[in-house]
C-alpha cells in the first residue's frame, strides 16, 4: 500500500494546493517542485526511517555517565532530514528556506511520521526556530533560529514542570536579572534561571553540537514573589552550551543539567528528560544559575509560546494520523494474506450457522467483521489526514490570503485546532487497536509492528494539552470567542458542503444527516451554557468535543466524497469506491454516536460531578 495516491488526491484534487503558486510568496513553485519535495521525503522516510523504527524502540536512549547515547540510525536519519532542507522548508529564501507552502511541508512530513514517528525530533526544532523568527530580536534570529534551521543546533520546548503540566500558571522556574548590566547583552536581556522542567522531549542528546531550550519562567516582583497566574510568565532562550554573537560555541557549558531520562511506553526513539536549571553543576562565570535571554516582553511568554503551539498541535494530530495509517496498511496486508475460517454458509437443522470444513479456508479479509475493522481504520485515518491538510491549508491562507480570507482562516483555525489535535489522538489510536485485533494473537507480539504503533500513538492524547484540556478549550473558549463568529464561520463552510452534496443522489442522505448533526451541536452548545455556570457547562466537555469532532469529520468525508464523485464521473475507480465507502461507513456507523455524547452535554448531566468522592 502506498500513501502517495491518497496524499496526491487530497492535496491536488481536493485542496487545489497547486493554485497556491499563484500567490507571490510561492510564485517559483509548481506541481513539479511540490512533487519533487514529496518524492524526496518519501524516499528518505523509506530508506532512513522505516527500517529502523523497531531498533529505536528496542535501543532506548541511555546515559553513559557523560552523555545520552542514541542508536546510529537516529544520527543517520537526522542527517538525511537536515540535508533535505526540510527543517526550514517554509522559511524565506534569504535565510536558506524554500518558501514552500505549509500545506506541502505538512504533507511531506507525514511520510516521516508514518515511517518512524520517534526517530526525529525535528518538529520541535523547526517550531522553536519559527517562534524566534516571529518574536525574537534580529540577533536572536541570526544566532539561534538560523542555526536551528540549518540543523547545526536542535531545539526544545520547556513548559512542563513536575507540579505544573496542564496548569502552566503554576510554573515555578524563576528568572532574575544577571547583574546590573543585564539589559546590555547583545543576545537579549540576560537572566539567571533556576527550576526544574519535566518531560522535555529531546532535552539532551549528541545529535547536534548545541541545544536551544525555549523556557517558560517567572520573573519575581520587587518583593521577590512570583506573580500568580499566566500573566507573570516570560520566555527565555537557554542554550545548553554558551555561544557568542557570531553563533560560535564559547567552550563553556550553561548551567542546565540532565537530572534523568524518562522511560516511556512508546515514542522511545526520542529522549525525554527531567532538566535542572541553575542547580550549580555547570556554573557560568563562577556562579550558579542557567543563563537565559529574554524573548519578547516580560510577562508575555505564554502569548509567544502559543504561536508555537498551534502549529505543534497540527503536528501532533498529523503524527497520530500517520501512526493510524501505518497500522491500517499493516493490517490490510495481513488480512489479505492470512487464511483463517470459512464463510458462513447456511442455516443448520437447528437454525444455527453451518460451515463446510471440507472447503479451503478463506483469507480473513473475506470475513464481515474484519472488513468492518478495516473500513473503520480507513475512515478514521484518511479522514483525519484530510482534516490535518485542510488545517495546514488554512495556515497558508492566514499567511498569504487577502485580509478577509486571512482573518476567516485565523478564526477557523482557532475552532478547528483542538479537533485537529484531539480527534486523531483518540480515533487513530482506536484504529491502531483495531489493527492489533485484525492480527489476532500475533498483533499482541513484537513480531509484528502494530503493537508499537499503538504504544507510540498513546502519547498523543497526553502531550501538547491533554484531551481534557483541549475539550475545555473548545467548549469554554473557542466556540464562544468573538461572539461565536468562528463557530458560525465553520457552520457556513459545512453548510456549503451540504448544499453541494444534497444535489448528488448518492450523498443526499448523508447531507441531510450532517445538517441535523450540525444543528444538534449548535443547540447542545447553547444548552451547555444555558445557566452560564462554567462548572455545569464544562462537566461534559470531552463528550462535547467527541460529538463536535465526529461532526467535523463527517463534513470532511462528505466534502471529500463529493469531490471524488465529481472528478470520477463514471464512478469506475476503486479509489472513488474507497472514498465513498469510507464516507458511508462514517455516516452509518460513526455519526449516530453523537446522540449519546450530546445527551449528557445538553442536560448538563451531573452523574460524574455529583458522585461523592468516597463512592468512587
Ligand atoms: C512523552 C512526553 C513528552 C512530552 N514532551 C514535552 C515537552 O517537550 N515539553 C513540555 O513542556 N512538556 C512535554 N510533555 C508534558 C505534557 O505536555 C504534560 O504531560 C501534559 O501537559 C499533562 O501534564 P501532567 O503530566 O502534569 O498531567 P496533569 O496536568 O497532572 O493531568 C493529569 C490528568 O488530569 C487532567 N486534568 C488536569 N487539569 C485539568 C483540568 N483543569 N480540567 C480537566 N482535567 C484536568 C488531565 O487532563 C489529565 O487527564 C511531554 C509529556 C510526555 C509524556
Amino acid at each position: 500500500m502506498s500513501l502517495r495516491p491518497t496524499l496526491d488526491f487530497l492535496l491536488y484534487d481536493w485542496l487545489d494546493a497547486q493554485a497556491l503558486n499563484q500567490r507571490e510568496r510561492f510564485a517559483d513553485h509548481s506541481r513539479e517542485t511540490f512533487d519533487a519535495v514529496l518524492d524526496t521525503c518519501e524516499r528518505i522516510a523509506r530508506e532512513k526511517y522505516a527500517p529502523f523504527n523497531r531498533i529505536v524502540d528496542l535501543q532506548e536512549p541511555h546515559f553513559d555517565g557523560e552523555k545520552v547515547v542514541l542508536p546510529q540510525a537516529t544520527h543517520d536519519a537526522h542527517k538525511a532530514f537536515v540535508d533535505s532542507g526540510m527543517m526550514s522548508a517554509a522559511q524565506d529564501y534569504d535565510i536558506g528556506g524554500m518558501q514552500l507552502p505549509y500545506t506541502l511541508q505538512a504533507a511531506a512530513n507525514s511520510f516521516f511520521a508514518m515511517a518512524s514517528v520517534s526517530i526525529g525530533s525535528n518538529m520541535l526544532t523547526s517550531g522553536n526556530a519559527n517562534l524566534l523568527m516571529v518574536h525574537g530580536t534580529e540577533m536572536q534570529k541570526e544566532v539561534f533560529a538560523k542555526n536551528e534551521f540549518s540543523g547545526r543546533w536542535a531545539g526544545t520546548m520547556c513548559l512542563s514542570e513536575p507540579q505544573a503540566g496542564s496548569s502552566l500558571s503554576d510554573v515555578a522556574t524563576r528568572a532574575v536579572p544577571d547583574g546590573a548590566d543585564f539589559q546590555d547583552d547583545p543576545l537579549g536581556p540576560r537572566y539567571r534561571l533556576t527550576g526544574n522542567k519535566m518531560w522535555i522531549s529531546s532535552g539532551d542528546h549528541e545529535l547536534t553540537e548545541n541545544i536551544v531550550h525555549i523556557v517558560l519562567a517567572k520573573i519575581p516582583d520587587e518583593n521577590g514573589k512570583l506573580v500568580p497566574g499566566t500573566r507573570g510568565i516570560s520566555l527565555f532562550i537557554v542554550p545548553k552550551r554558551m555561544v557568542d554573537t557570531r553563533g560560535d560555541l564559547t567552550g563553556e557549558r550553561n548551567d542546565v543539567a540532565l537530572a534523568g531520562l524518562n522511560h516511556k511506553l512508546g515514542w522511545r526513539g526520542t529522549t525525554n528528560t527531567l532538566l535542572n536549571f541553575g542547580e550549580g553543576r555547570y556554573p557560568v562565570d563562577g556562579k550558579a544559575g542557567a543563563i537565559g535571554y529574554l524573548v519578547g516582553s516580560p510577562g508575555k511568554g505564554l502569548h509567544c509560546m502559543f504561536h508555537m503551539m498551534n502549529e505543534a498541535r497540527i503536528g501532533v494530530g498529523t503524527a497520530a494520523t500517520m501512526l493510524g495509517m501505518a497500522g491500517y496498511y499493516a493490517s490490510l496486508d495481513y488480512a489479505r494474506t492470512r487464511p483463517q475460517g470459512r464463510a458462513v454458509q447456511k442455516a443448520g437443522a437447528d437454525g444455527g450457522v453451518v460451515k463446510d470444513s471440507a472447503r479451503p479456508q478463506v483469507r480473513i479479509i473475506e470475513h464481515a467483521d474484519v472488513r468492518r475493522m478495516l473500513l473503520a481504520q480507513k475512515a478514521y485515518c484518511e479522514g483525519a489526514l484530510a482534516l490535518e491538510l485542510y488545517c495546514a491549508r488554512l495556515v497558508d491562507e492566514q499567511k498569504t490570503g487577502n485580509a478577509q480570507a486571512a482573518d476567516d482562516a485565523r478564526l477557523l483555525l482557532e475552532v478547528l485546532t483542538p479537533i485537529a489535535k484531539s480527534w486523531p489522538s483518540e480515533w487513530c489510536l482506536e484504529a491502531n487497536s483495531l489493527a492489533i485485533q485484525i492480527h489476532g494473537g500475533y498483533g499482541y507480539t513484537r513480531d509484528f509492528p502494530v503493537e508499537q504503533y499503538w504504544r507510540d500513538n498513546r502519547l498523543n492524547m497526553i502531550h501538547e494539552g491533554t484531551h481534557g484540556i483541549q475539550a475545555a478549550d473548545l467548549l469554554g473558549r473557542k466556540v464562544l470567542m468573538e461572539e461565536g463568529r468562528g463557530m458560525k464561520l465553520l457552520a457556513g463552510r459545512i453548510g456549503d458542503t451540504i448544499a453541494r452534496a444534497a444535489r448528488v443522489p448518492e450523498l443526499a442522505p448523508h447531507a441531510r444527516a450532517l445538517g441535523e448533526a450540525l444543528e444538534r451541536v449548535g443547540s447542545a452548545t447553547q444548552a451547555a451554557w444555558a445557566t452560564g455556570d462554567p462548572q455545569a457547562a464544562l462537566a461534559n466537555a470531552v463528550p462535547y468535543m467527541q460529538a463536535f469532532g465526529h461532526t467535523v469529520l463527517a463534513w470532511i468525508w462528505l466534502d471529500v466524497a463529493e469531490k471524488a464523485l465529481a472528478l470520477d464521473a463514471p464512478k469506475s475507480a476503486a479509489s472513488t469506491a474507497g472514498r465513498t465507502g469510507a464516507a458511508a461507513y462514517f455516516f452509518r456507523y460513526e455519526l449516530p454516536k453523537i446522540g449519546a455524547w450530546l445527551n449528557v452535554v445538553e442536560s448538563r448531566d451531573p452523574t460524574c460531578t455529583e458522585l461523592p468522592e468516597e463512592a468512587f
